[in-house]
């Protein structure tokens, strides 16, 4: 079962000079599905209330982009806003939370096929020390995760954008039915997300971080999927999985120097393929968006999972040996 939430309005979000966060993104997007025959069941999303958006973000957060949103500007050196981003932004979130709704309800993959992006928007705008935005307005995984914690009594969260979702892990801090998981590149925007980060005070090993060596690529990724993500998955058996899904760790994009293909994304899809997904785009501007969007899908859709021998780097097995010593201390993690 394939279902994907998509509507024009999510380009309408637009900035006024050249950006990499722009509509076009979308065109590739749908255009790679639809050339992969997985341009099927779309449905045009509901919008979602100020009461779902005040879930995760505050008020204040919410008016102020409210307000700005009226016309172009930038809300920092990395953000803009625009005519059209309000509506935007809340149908994302709607789209978003759809996508949990429908995934509780019939197992499949529910992709909520949007803009803008949403997970390093924390509570109040900028999370953690990130010094600004990055190009998101309202945090859709959290509203997903959210919901998913309202449905399921927990949610799961597995976030492998190039970047680190640190509003996602800032909304959840203290929440210890919020599992969340996140592969990332090290030392890059935002500057956060390492092995110790495991969750606040009462929440401590519900925030999993992996941050994974410059220039990883598939071998480094897939040790990381089958030593840390698979065995938390397996011990949790959550209903839904929400995943905040970034392509821009893959091969040719130009925000980070992961060097990620079609076999890990393919890989990680396949080995999902016995729950049921809330998949919510993130990041990806180019070739992730061509290859990595339509090989998860596939993957999943598929469900054989090839399980080829892998040739990690030394980075990436002291990498993932680090994190699952540390979080040993709450998982049946192996240690590789
Ligand atoms: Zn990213």
């Amino acid at each position: 079962m394939l279902r994907i939430f998509y509507s024009p309005v999510f380009k309408d979000h637009r900035p006024s000079v050249y950006h990499p966060e722009r509509p076009e993104r979308l065109d590739t997007a749908v255009d790679a599905l639809k050339a992969r025959g997985l341009w099927r069941n779309v449905a045009e999303p509901e919008m979602a209330s100020l009461d779902d958006l005040l879930e995760v973000h505050s008020r204040e957060y919410v008016e102020r982009i409210q307000n700005l949103s009226g016309s172009f500007s930038m809300i920092d050196p990395d953000t803009y806003v625009s005519p059209g981003t309000w509506e935007a932004a809340l149908k994302a979130f709607g789209a978003a939370r759809e996508a949990v709704f429908s995934a509780s309800g019939h197992k499949g993959i529910y992709l909520a096929l949007v803009r803008p992006p949403g997970h390093h928007a924390g509570r109040n705008g900028r999370a953690f020390s990130a010094p600004t935005l990055g190009f998101c307005i309202f945090n859709s995984v959290a509203g997903a995760a959210k919901l998913a914690e309202e449905l399921e009594g927990e949610a799961v969260v597995i976030d492998f954008d190039a970047h680190h979702g640190n509003g996602t892990q800032e909304i959840f801090w203290k929440n210890p039915n919020v599992i969340h998981i996140d592969l990332h590149e090290r030392d890059i925007y935002p500057w956060s997300g390492y092995e110790h980060d495991a969750g606040g005070r009462g929440a401590e090993g519900s925030k999993i971080n992996i941050p994974m060596p410059h220039r990883a690529r598939d071998d480094d990724y897939i040790l990381a999927w089958r030593g840390i993500v698979l065995p938390i998955l397996e011990e949790l058996e959550p209903e839904v999985v929400v995943i905040s899904a970034g392509f821009d760790g893959f091969l040719g994009e130009s925000l980070t120097t992961l060097q990620l293909t079609e076999r890990f994304f393919s890989y990680a899809g396949s080995t999902l393929s016995s729950y049921s997904l809330a998949v919510i785009l993130e990041g990806g501007y180019s070739s992730g968006l061509k290859k990595g969007l339509p090989a998860f899908i596939d993957g999943y859709l598929h469900g054989d999972i090839q399980e080829e021998p892998i040739k990690p780097s030394y980075e990436a097995i002291r990498a993932v040996e680090t994190v699952a010593e540390i979080q040993s201390e709450w998982w049946g993690v192996r240690l590789t």
